[in-house]
């Protein structure tokens, strides 16, 4: 924040000295603007003897942990280059091509022969290259929530630790999802109530023939918890461990391994505290995200996932010990006598050796922006090649390639999970407005419901590749958008949104159709069912259980979604130490992995809200193993 005050700042003194002349030099000044992700990207352009003397940005609405490294190094990559045409921070592509575009805007403006400022740039020669080593105690590949959660708890043991992130900035996939945790947490849930009705739902997980001896065991333990609940006449929201594993099983159709689920659910509650110990903020309500399942999901007070990012990267950089190296991609792991002691690694300039005294722990993210792994194992849904994903675009399934390279087993490789709510123009999830599922309607172009809005993700995807254009509005209403202040989950105010036109407004049901474009009489009829149905007059046609309020809280919201590749729910078998296991059952010796790099948790479909507690509670177990050579 204080980077953007400053830019602010600075552009005002500049803009106080007037607009095109600056009296220190002959410098004159043009504005130009550019598209970005959250709206134009204005630059002012200092030209003096026919060169580009300065570029700053001057205005912007970007989300700084992404935009960041772009808004930084972009204005200085055209001002050494004296060219448009260099290349774009990855990560932060999108405000990085704005930069470029506002700057060829200003150039315009300023009348000056645009072929002079678009010359090619060269990058430095492979041959150019030094080469340093490096010893420390533990390596951790990739820097988003796995990557800096185990980089944190070897730290926290005392270890040496090297975090190498290929991307200007950390976070990943991570800090672009909506941040949300699920946990059984007594103090956050015993405070709320819920309605007793959306217990009945839970027969789907009680009611079933166990897979084995663990599975039974816990179905017993929550049935005992839930006649105890009922019997002391408790109304706040029921829950526990041994509830949310039940659900992350099924609701994966028991393709997962339920020990390393039942170890995901019971180290997502106890490492609450530890978040809470970094100086992570997290909201008192919890509530449920769309695919949860079971209102259990936690939200950070700072927006997406930043909140925890910053406490580990804070906490890494605060070291003697540990340190994190921005630009630097881990391409090849190092072995000796069946264990790995190291990590090739490569920067623009330099190729590391780097030795790990203790072990290695791989969490580069998923693959879902590596269009080879994807049609390779794309065997459930078939043509995803056409999809964009939430991603990050440095989820290219790094670490399952180098991993397989020593040997390493790969599991549910096939499994991909898509989301029925990615923005039409990107594929990404900003403009979101799903913030309860419990409230929301999913309403398809005829305006008619089509799906139970609180089914998995795989049931809403698949749903919505079915409908016309495969496109759908998620309806929300005032009794979350309580005013136009009020954020989804992306940061983003729902005034805003309906401003930039990716969301519309009514005060009545038929303004609303009017504004989304659908048939009002089937729009009407779609609420009055639905309201009904809240109000238990009749059960919902469409098959909804978890609900909350009815849909009659003006002003009433629409925003237009299409199925886009959110998670990929295979990859490196790990045992419950985080180890990596070999195609031959056996532990593969100083290697660990965590986060989404990793298979065999999420079974066939992942839970929404559950990648995160995922980073968590594994990267801290990989972190942890490691550091101790466990
Ligand atoms: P997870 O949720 O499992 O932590 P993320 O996508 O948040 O996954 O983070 C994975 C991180 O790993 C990303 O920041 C990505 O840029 C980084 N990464 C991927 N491949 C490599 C690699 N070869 N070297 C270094 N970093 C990598």
């Amino acid at each position: 924040m204080k980077k953007l005050v400053s830019i602010i700042l600075s552009s005002m003194m500049v803009l106080s000295l007037g607009a095109c002349g600056d009296p220190k030099g002959n410098a004159s000044t043009y504005d130009g603007t550019g598209e970005g992700m959250h709206g134009d990207v204005k630059v002012q352009v200092a030209l003096e003897d026919g060169k580009i003397k300065d570029v700053k940005v001057v205005e912007q609405s970007e989300i700084e942990e992404i935009a960041g490294p772009a808004i930084e190094r972009m204005p200085q990559r055209i001002v050494d280059a004296q060219s448009i045409n260099v290349d774009t921070v990855t990560g932060a592509t999108v405000t990085s091509t704005a930069i470029l575009e506002a700057t060829k805007d200003a150039l315009t403006k300023a009348g000056v022969n645009l072929e002079d400022f678009e010359k090619e740039v060269a990058t430095t020669e492979e041959s150019d290259k030094e080469t340093k080593e490096l010893t420390t105690d533990v390596v951790v590949i990739g820097g988003g929530g796995a990557g800096l959660a185990a980089a944190t708890a070897a730290e926290e043991l005392g270890a040496d630790v090297i975090v190498l992130e290929k991307m200007p900035a950390t976070g990943g996939s991570t800090i672009i999802s909506g941040g949300q945790y699920n946990a059984y947490d007594k103090k956050r849930q015993e405070a709320q109530e819920m309605r007793q009705d959306n217990l009945e739902s839970l027969t789907k997980v009680l009611d079933v023939e166990p897979a084995n001896d663990l599975h039974e065991e816990l179905i017993n333990t929550v049935q005992g918890q839930l006649d105890e609940y009922k019997a002391n006449g408790n109304t706040y929201i029921f829950d526990s461990p041994e509830l949310h594993a039940l659900q992350a099983f099924e609701g994966g159709d028991r393709v997962g391994n339920l020990e390393l689920i039942y170890q995901l659910t019971q180290g997502a509650e106890e490492s609450l505290p530890w978040l809470e110990s970094l100086g992570v903020e997290i909201e008192d309500h919890v509530g449920m995200v769309t695919g949860a399942l079971w209102p259990r999901t936690h939200q950070f007070v700072t927006p997406l996932m930043t909140g925890p990012l910053k406490a580990y990267v804070d906490r890494i950089n605060d070291s003697d010990h540990a340190e994190i190296m921005l630009e630097t991609c881990a391409d090849e792991l190092i072995v000796e006598d069946n264990k790995v002691i190291g990590v090739l690694a490569s920067s623009e300039d330099t190729n590391y050796v780097i030795n790990a005294n203790n072990g290695v722990v791989i969490a580069t993210g998923g693959f879902a922006r590596n269009h080879d792994l994807i049609k390779k194992y794309d065997t459930h849904w078939g043509g995803l090649d056409d999809l964009g994903s939430t991603n990050a675009m440095g989820a290219t399934g790094d670490g399952i390639i180098m991993a397989e390279k020593v040997n390493a087993n790969l599991v549910g490789m096939d499994w991909i999970q898509l989301l029925p709510v990615g923005n039409p123009e990107t594929g990404g999830m900003s403009g979101n407005i799903s913030i309860n599922a419990a409230d929301q309607l999913f309403v398809n172009l005829n305006g008619e419901r089509f799906v139970p809005e609180d089914a998995r993700r795989d049931t809403l995807t698949q749903a919505l590749l079915e409908q016309p254009e495969h496109k759908m509005f998620i309806l929300q209403d005032a009794h979350d958008y309580t005013d136009g202040n009020v954020k989804n989950d992306f940061n983003e105010t729902i005034d805003e949104l309906v401003e930039q036109g990716q969301v519309v407004k009514g005060d009545t049901i038929e303004e609303l159709a009017e504004n989304m474009g659908v048939d009002a009489d089937n729009l009407k009829a779609a609420v009055e069912t639905y309201n009904k149905a809240v109000d238990g007059e009749i059960e919902d046609p469409i098959g909804k259980q978890v609900m909350e309020n009815k849909f009659d809280k003006a002003p009433f919201y629409a925003g237009i979604r299409v199925p886009t590749i959110h998670h990929t729910m295979g990859g490196l078998e790990i045992d419950s130490d985080a180890h990596v296991i070999n195609q031959d059952g056996e532990i593969i010796d100083g290697l660990y992995a965590a986060g989404e790099v990793t298979g065999g948790i999420h079974g066939s479909n992942r839970l929404g809200g559950n990648a995160l507690p995922d980073t968590v509670v594994f990267g801290k177990i990989a972190g942890t193993n490691a550091a101790n050579k466990n």
